[in-house]
């Protein structure tokens, strides 16, 4: 039987997370996805008029189908959890039952149960500034946003020094890495889950050129990596597909680099 995916982190068509729903999808997954609450009108409606047609069509030539768009906000468990000026924002007061436990109550209700569960998102309020100067608040959302997870989205900015990858969003990914090795023992044993994590390399996203030096990383990278192209979503999209088949049926705990080898160079050449 075909089996269901949950992709927590898609908004546009741009993004890892849409590239992983594709190759899902091509593999023959039900795709079901969390939209972030404040831009899920424009998902929706994009989706609709057809704006995405295009990016949706498969190596077999059909057309993604997403069974269902959730809205979600990461950093609330449950109702209890929001504060006013949240409840009362109108992008927020038109959806309902967004936080974590509400939407997983909503896909149990929908569907019984997932297979799959993907964590393709990261907010980091303060990333443009240095760690030095990031503030309590901005730390703590950052952590709040990127990190937790089966099988999710990480940055070699966790283990290495990347400058300008700031507001607490290095510390985001070391505790993502963390905690996808505590994860895998504890899920593994518990419910024999796997979980992983993908150490992606530098990509065009809405997410990334809010950090404001996507285009210099791609250009290092092409510089510098081992393989001298830029990375296509879609590579970690197929990453992604592999290692929540039962082709990985043994990979549990790992980070996987998906950065055509730059994480592998001492210095650059
Ligand atoms: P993206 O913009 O496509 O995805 C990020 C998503 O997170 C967006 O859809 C946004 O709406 C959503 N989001 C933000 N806060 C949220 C919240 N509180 N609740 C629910 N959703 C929320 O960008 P992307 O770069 O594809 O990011 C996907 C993942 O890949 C992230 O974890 C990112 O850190 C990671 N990553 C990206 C790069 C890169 O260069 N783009 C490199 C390595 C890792």
């Amino acid at each position: 039987k075909g089996k269901r995916a949950f992709i927590a982190g898609v908004a546009d068509d741009n993004g890892y997370g849409w590239a992983i729903a594709k190759s899902l999808a091509a593999a023959g997954a039900e795709i079901l996805v969390g939209t972030w609450v404040p831009a899920l009108n424009i998902f929706e409606s994009s989706l609709r008029r057809g704006k995405f047609d295009e990016s949706r069509v498969l190596p077999n030539g059909s057309l993604m189908e997403i069974t269902k768009v959730y809205p979600l906000d990461a950093v609330f468990d449950n109702p209890e959890d929001v504060p006013e000026d949240i409840k009362a924002n109108k992008r927020y007061a038109g959806s309902s039952k967004w936080t974590v436990q509400e939407v997983a109550e909503s896909v149990k209700q929908d569907f019984g149960s997932i297979d799959i569960l993907v964590h393709s998102l990261a907010n980091g309020p303060e990333v443009t500034k240095p760690l030095l100067e990031t503030s309590r608040k901005g730390y703590l959302a950052a952590i709040s946003a990127s990190s937790g997870s089966s099988i999710s989205l990480t940055y070699i900015a966790s283990e290495r020094i990347i400058p300008g990858y700031g507001g607490g969003m290095s510390s985001a990914k070391a505790a993502l890495e963390s905690d996808t090795k505590v994860l895998a023992f504890e899920a593994g044993r518990k419910h024999k889950i796997r979980v992983n994590t993908i150490s992606a390399g530098p990509l065009r996203s809405r997410a990334a050129k809010a950090i404001g030096f996507i285009d210099m990383m791609i250009d290092y990278s092409l510089e510098n990596a081992p393989l001298q192209k830029e990375l296509s979503a879609d590579e970690v999209g197929n990453t992604a597909a592999f290692l929540v088949s039962p082709l990985a049926s043994a990979i549990t705990g790992a980070v996987i680099y998906v950065d055509n080898g730059l994480n592998a160079m001492g210095v650059g050449v």
